[in-house]
């Protein structure tokens, strides 16, 4: 039997915007048949001990993860890095200064709904938060869910928080070229999350990949829980043309939150190189 048949290498835990801890993740993984596990909180990996200790709980292999939030070209764009080694201080330190200025954000994002009507979403959203210095723009969705502003996540996005939106408040993340290094230099493989989300025009789309991997980046998600089957087959066609290895996460968060549930994706491709194949070593 060929190793691993169902790898799911994309998911968040309590420990940033999640609504399982890691163990509960690591037992949901298991039961979903997910034979490779990565927790990749935003920009924080101190879950990675506790998701490892529970694969091997469950008897399922485990790859260090994390998903760092970047900004190119004036877009908030998603870098996952897995195999990592999770003591290393440079990648520790830069996720801190990453996570650095949430709070003020979320705060921004707060001013901006009590501007539209909406009070206390700051509170609201803080009680939705496991971990305070990751307070995201999913927690404001949960709140405002709860409290009856909006039917589901995706009204509130598509309302008030995506891009452009009335309390999207901007916000500098980290750069494309260190976050690559973070992860690589601490002996893990950075991989482009979810690059159909980013609406870049083409141009920008290429100097992302471009630059992406002149920085020393070497994967792409191609399937993942907010793509189409049809876009699957656009990066698939993109990892051939940048040689992308290629990789497959759901993106789960939340158990009826999320459009993917652990483990329940597509194959990939047959013909790319899957991202766990240059990673065989870092398996734990
Ligand atoms: P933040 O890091 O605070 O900007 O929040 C980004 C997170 O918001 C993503 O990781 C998702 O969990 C969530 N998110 C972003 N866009 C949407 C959307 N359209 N619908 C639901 N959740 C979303
Ligand atoms: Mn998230
Ligand atoms: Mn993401
Ligand atoms: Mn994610």
């Amino acid at each position: 039997m060929t190793f691993p048949l169902n790898p799911d290498l994309h998911s968040h835990s309590t420990v940033s915007d999640g609504m399982l801890a890691p163990e509960q993740l690591a037992a949901r993984a298991r039961t979903n048949g997910v034979d490779l596990w990565a927790l990749t909180d935003h920009d924080e990996i101190s879950g990675q001990a506790r998701a490892r200790a529970a694969a091997r709980e469950q008897g399922i292999g485990y790859l260090t993860g994390v998903e760092i939030s970047v900004t190119f070209a004036d877009v908030t764009v998603h870098i996952v890095g897995l195999g990592f080694n999770a003591d290393d201080a440079q990648l520790t330190a830069g996720l801190a200064a990453t996570r650095n200025g949430r709070d003020a954000r979320a705060r921004a994002i707060s001013q901006r709904l009590q501007e539209l009507g909406i009070s206390g979403a700051y509170e609201g959203a803080l009680r939705y938060a496991g971990n305070p210095a990751l307070i995201g723009r999913a927690h404001f969705a949960r709140h405002l869910v709860e409290t009856g502003v909006c039917r589901d996540a995706t009204e509130v996005f598509r309302k008030y928080l995506a891009d452009g939106k009335p309390a999207y408040v901007p916000h500098q993340w980290a750069k494309l070229g260190d976050a690559v290094r973070w992860i690589t230099r601490a002996g893990g493989t950075a991989v482009i999350a979810h690059p159909a989300r980013y609406n870049f025009t083409p141009a920008a789309e290429d100097a992302l990949f471009t630059e992406f991997k002149t920085h020393g980046g070497q994967g792409v998600e191609v399937v993942t829980g907010s793509h189409t089957a049809a876009e699957a087959r656009l990066y698939a066609g993109m990892a051939r043309e940048f040689d992308l290895a290629a990789s497959r996460g759901s993106d789960f968060h939340a158990p009826k939150e999320s459009p993917c549930d652990l483990g329940q994706l597509a194959p990939l491709p047959p013909d790319l190189t899957p991202v766990w194949a240059l990673l065989t070593g870092r398996i734990q």
